[in-house]
């Protein structure tokens, strides 16, 4: 009886794996056709000035609109992206969209992300750079958002890349940052401006056993603002958490607090 109880736990997981191989490549299909026909929208979520609540800025967020599952947020599709290299199509198509955008704006600057793989191609800033002269969009408007892995992997030319985005005003940011190892040494070998506080330690803020992110918070921001780097507070959700971040002197917010995600108005 065990034995044909495991026989049918493995046909079960067979079963299963073989499953999750047929949506995957469903997926891959799906976004090989939405690239065809752009089926993707920017929408944007304000980051606003913790002292006075000014909307400073906007990051804008990837969204499909997937003809059978109506629409999807990354995190439903990023991983076959990265993992086909398709992120890279899906990216451009969506950064066409939001520099249109930015140049029909009167104030304030957009904020973009970058998947790892595809922020260390060869043309990264180039490519960007035309797309901005050729929609009439003031690069110091731009800023783009990269995680440390981006770092991580080919420094020479991250580097590179870098530099030349800085050096017509481009601003570049660390997103999730407190989540790896290294972070820290990335903050001065690498022309980053600003950081983006992860929301997991603004979520720790409160609520039960909050000390330990209390802590690293209240390091992050010290260590920032000796380096003179801009902070910004992600998921903030609460009151309670947007009054403690701006005790603690962090300068900007992003969160459901201020707004959602939405497409342009
Ligand atoms: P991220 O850059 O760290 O973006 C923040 C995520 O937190 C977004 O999820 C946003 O909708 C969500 N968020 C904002 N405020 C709150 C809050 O108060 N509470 C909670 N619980 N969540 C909040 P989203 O839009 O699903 O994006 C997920 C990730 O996908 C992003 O994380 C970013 O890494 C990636 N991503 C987004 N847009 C793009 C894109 O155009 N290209 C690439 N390559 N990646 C993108
Ligand atoms: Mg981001
Ligand atoms: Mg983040
Ligand atoms: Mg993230």
């Amino acid at each position: 009886r065990a034995k044909a109880r495991g026989r049918d736990r493995s046909e079960l997981f067979d079963e299963e794996m073989r499953a999750e191989a047929m949506r995957l490549l469903d997926l891959e299909a799906d976004l090989r056709r939405a690239i065809l026909s752009d089926d993707f929208e920017p929408y944007f979520q304000p980051i606003v000035r913790l002292s006075d609540g000014k909307v400073v800025g906007h990051e804008a967020l990837l969204r499909w609109h997937h003809e059978q599952r109506g629409l999807l947020a990354p995190p439903q599709f990023i991983g076959v992206g990265e993992d086909t290299g398709l992120i890279a199509q899906v990216d451009w198509l969506m950064y066409r969209h939001v520099v249109r955008w930015l140049s029909r704006q009167q104030h304030g600057y957009v904020s973009i992300n970058v998947s790892p793989r595809h922020f260390v191609s060869d043309d990264f800033a180039e490519r960007l750079l035309l797309l901005l002269d050729d929609a009439g969009a003031d690069p110091r408007r731009l800023r783009i958002e990269i995680t440390e892995v981006a770092l991580l992997d080919d420094s020479p030319r991250a580097l590179r890349t870098l530099n030349a985005l800085r050096d017509r005003g481009v601003v570049a940011l660390l997103d999730d940052f407190g989540t790896g190892f290294s972070a820290l040494s990335y903050l001065h070998r690498f022309p980053i401006q600003s950081i983006k506080i992860d929301q997991s330690f603004v979520a720790g803020l409160v609520g039960a056993s909050h000390a330990e992110s209390l802590a690293l918070v209240r390091a992050i921001l010290a260590l920032a603002g000796t380096l003179g780097i801009e902070t910004i507070g992600e998921g903030i959700e609460s009151l309670e958490q947007r009054e403690l971040l701006a005790q603690l002197g962090c300068d900007f917010g992003q969160g459901y607090l201020f707004g959602r995600p939405a497409p342009e108005g």
